[in-house]
């Protein structure tokens, strides 16, 4: 008798338990767009039961909403691009510490923050696209090689207020210190075929149009061309294969400090960087998994294997003030 009911009792907790998960609901700021995010959470919400309402924004507005809701906050997790702004929502308390072995298995260290607080979820490529027309890619080398006077009216740039630009360069300086990486800064501002673009696709349809002749892009943004228009006289070339890799940053995810559900916001992140979800994520726009055991779609795929950088992206943070002010002093605009 003792065993039944003790039997029973164990099956009482464990529907409690469940029932409990099942009603969870979760809140997801999200600085990645509804079309990226929605299949994902649809997809969670089938297989748990877990409710996910998401509110999508400007990554600046969402974390200045985090600062003034402070514990009032009913967000659970915030979802954002590039590590400069993890690591500055962060930096700015809203995000805590998250201690898990799934998450650190699934996710390789240099992708997410050596303290916890966030975690990539998808990796992009910032690379070399150059026009097939004018280039030979035994011309490519570098980022620094761009620098070059043989590049003199030819380079395609974004502008430096994106926060592409200066994880990129911020990453040079951690790799090559301050004066180097302004050498190489100012190389580039005066091989401009153009004042700095305000898209990564402005700089490629520049080439296309003949106006300069290589961009630093991220690869998806050539990936939507290359979907709608076939056959683009335009190529990726991946730099700094010899030397320090491709830089490569993140989207990625962190819980907020003051979550009212922790775990369950974790049992997401965890999911998100597990086989199923990566797919689903990083095929969404084009963008390579960060889980190493995960294939890119056979789209992304085609663009070849490359040496991403290993340096630890919380550098993009810690360096982001020092690379703006030097943009600034290079002239790049
Ligand atoms: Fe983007």
């Amino acid at each position: 008798m003792k065993i039944i009911l003790s039997a029973l009792c164990a099956v009482m907790v464990t529907l409690t338990g469940l029932s409990q998960a099942f009603s969870e609901e979760l809140v997801v700021y999200s600085a990645r767009k509804e079309h990226l995010i929605k299949p994902l959470f649809d997809a969670y919400e089938k297989k748990t039961g877990v409710t996910i309402k998401y509110i999508t924004g400007k990554a600046p507005v969402l974390l200045e909403r985090l600062k003034s809701e402070g514990a009032q906050t009913p967000a659970d997790l915030l979802m954002t691009v590039d590590a400069g702004n993890l690591w500055h929502a962060a930096r700015e308390g809203v995000l805590q510490p998250v201690s898990s072995s799934v998450l650190a298995a699934n996710i390789p260290a240099s992708l997410r923050d050596p303290e916890n607080r966030w975690f990539g979820l998808s990796r992009r490529a910032r690379t070399l696209v150059y026009s097939t027309e004018r280039v030979s890619p035994s011309e490519l080398s570098s980022y620094e090689n761009l620098a070059d006077p043989a590049w003199k009216g030819r380079l395609a740039l974004r502008t430096s207020k994106k926060v592409y630009n200066q994880s990129l360069v911020a990453m040079l300086i951690a790799e090559h210190g301050e004066t180097k990486t302004e050498a190489i800064i100012k190389g580039w501002v005066s091989n401009l075929a153009a004042p700095p673009f305000s898209s990564d696709t402005k700089a490629l349809e520049a080439i296309i149009a003949g106006q300069g002749d290589v961009a630093v892009v991220n690869t998806y943004y050539f990936g939507r061309l290359q979907k709608k228009t076939p056959g683009l006289p335009l190529a990726i070339f991946w730099p700094n294969q010899s030397t320090g890799g491709v830089h490569v940053n993140v989207s990625g995810a962190g819980v907020t400090a003051h979550s009212k559900h922790p775990d369950a916001a974790k049992a997401l992140l965890e999911w998100l960087s597990g086989p199923e979800a990566q797919n689903l994520f990083a095929d969404a726009n084009m963008e390579y998994p960060v889980n190493p055991s995960v294939k890119p779609h056979d789209f992304v795929a085609a663009w070849g294997e490359f040496k991403g950088s290993d340096l630890g992206l919380e550098k993009a943070g810690e360096l982001q003030s020092d690379a703006i002010r030097l943009m600034d002093r290079a002239g790049y605009k």
